[in-house]
């Protein structure tokens, strides 16, 4: 295990630009050279300070460096599964946000069947999230079951750790079988049945694995959830599927999301939506009001006077926190018209509408020639709203 954060090791910022990386990269490559340096530990730390502007250095490479943190960054890279070549370490895809967003489904359901090792078939697993997790990001312990090689015989399924090569297939992993058709006789080209395609079989059987190489072992990872997701998104952990033959690699796991419902926040696209209510002296005034956004800070809203029911107010940034460009946060005003006011509040609108040179139903009708139909055609015009 190596300590050690790479922004720590660089002595810049998580928020350093690429020229300040290259900078602080260049003065420690030059004190910690080993032609230069007398520092015993000058060798190591020089190894280090390139693995950390390795993956700094390329915008990729610290995206998911950032995703994952230190530590899991590191497993993946590492890789636990032998022969195949592959990291068998957990390790997300979060080269960019089109492969979370943009599932390709080519993957489910077999596909080609190669000659060679299988690689394991992935997995699928729902998982379900908060609005306000989906508008935060959140990080997600999971503990999850992983295929590793078998600690017993080192992956090789074999006791003693040898192995040797498939009698049946001299070592190619690959058999010719002859068919005779009255057209002629073809060849086909076939995965060895006897050693899977490996070439090689155990010496003597691994009794912990039955000569599989692997071994299923639960892990807990941490899962970065980022912003932005929606339900049917989906996340993929590398490795985490089904295990593959020997010398191939596990499947995947995809996790898919399912975003549940807020009482209070609707989202569209990456904006939220709230609704507030305020009295029709409010509205006709205008006033502040504290609103609270999906982070669960306050923030003072003004109204203006004059403001229309139903209008949309903008708080910009408080919307989905989406990398890059959050979306804003849209409060719906709501104009609430009291149903039961006191005799003081009845006797002001009552001001109100002599001001106003309005009718209202508690005023004396002076003029005896409304017509009912007129009174009809309003009853209409307000069922109608
Ligand atoms: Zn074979
Ligand atoms: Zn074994």
């Amino acid at each position: 295990m190596v300590a050690g954060d790479f922004y720590d090791l660089l002595g810049v910022s998580r928020s350093a630009d690429e020229k300040e990386i290259k900078k602080a990269y260049r003065n420690l490559a030059r004190k910690y050279h080993p032609d230069v340096s007398k520092d015993e530990k000058a060798e190591e730390k020089f190894k280090e300070i390139n693995e950390a502007y390795d993956t700094l250095s390329d915008p990729q490479k610290r995206a998911q460096y950032d995703q994952l943190g230190h530590e899991n960054f590191k497993n993946a890279s590492k890789g636990t599964y032998g022969g195949g070549g592959y990291g068998g370490g957990f390790h997300a895809d979060f080269s960019g946000f089109g492969d979370i967003f943009d599932f390709a489904s080519d993957i489910f359901g077999g596909g080609r069947r190669q000659a060679g090792p299988q690689r394991g078939a992935d997995l699928l697993m729902r998982l379900e999230i908060t609005l306000k997790e989906a508008a935060r990001g959140v990080d997600r312990d999971l503990d999850l079951m992983h295929y590793e090689a078998c600690r017993k015989c080192d992956g090789t399924g074999s006791e003693n750790k040898k192995t040797t090569k498939c009698p049946k297939c001299g070592g190619s992993g690959q058999i010719r079988q002859a068919t005779h058709t009255p057209f002629g006789n073809f060849v086909r080209q076939m995965v060895c049945d006897h050693c899977s395609g490996v070439g090689s079989i155990p010496e003597m059987q691994c009794s912990a694995c039955k000569g599989k190489g692997t071994e299923r072992v639960k892990r807990t990872n941490t899962v970065h959830i980022p912003a932005g997701v929606e339900t049917g998104s989906r996340l993929r952990l590398e490795g985490y599927g089904e295990a593959g033959d020997q010398g191939a690699r596990n499947g995947d796991l995809y996790l898919e999301f399912i975003v549940k419902p807020d009482p209070v926040f609707t989202r569209v696209g990456d904006n939220l939506e709230i609704k507030e209510t305020i009295s029709p002296a409010q509205a006709v005034l205008g006033t502040t009001i504290v609103i609270t956004t999906i982070d669960e800070k306050k923030l003072d809203l003004k109204v203006p006077a004059g403001i229309q029911p139903g209008k949309k107010l903008r708080v910009a940034g408080e919307g989905i926190k989406r990398r890059g460009r959050p979306g804003d946060l849209l409060v719906q005003i709501i104009v609430l018209i009291p149903d039961k006011i006191t005799d003081e509040l009845k006797e002001l609108y009552e001001q109100i509408a002599n001001l106003e040179g309005t009718k209202t139903k508690s005023q004396k009708n002076t003029s005896k020639s409304t017509p009912n139909k007129r009174k009809k055609g309003i009853m209409e015009t307000i069922l109608g709203d």
